[in-house]
């Protein structure tokens, strides 16, 4: 709906290295300190690179592509619930 955006939001976006992409590919979103928080162990990463967080989610989590798989309805799904968990534990601390 919104044609231009505020040109405000490219410099708040400039130190930010965290993709939305990732939220659904590797279960990650992204933590008050604006690290990647790993929704499903609540690990973070200190390197926000794609190539942490994939490996985590390999190493960690590969059952979740069996499960859930990319671009389901039940990965988006899960991933919806987990943020929601995350969320409110966030208020919670
Ligand atoms: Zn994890």
């Amino acid at each position: 709906m919104a044609l231009s955006k505020p040109i405000t939001s490219k410099l708040k976006e400039r130190s930010r290295t965290f993709h939305e992409e990732w939220e659904m590919q590797y279960c990650f979103t992204e933590s008050k300190a604006l690290k990647p928080i790993c929704l499903i162990c609540s690990t973070t990463i200190a390197v926000a690179k794609k190539y942490n967080l994939e490996r985590h989610f390999k190493q960690n989590h590969s059952s979740i592509n069996k499960n859930y798989p990319e671009g389901s309805s039940l990965r988006a799904e899960f991933i919806k619930k987990k943020k929601k968990k995350y969320l409110v534990s966030r208020i919670c601390l």
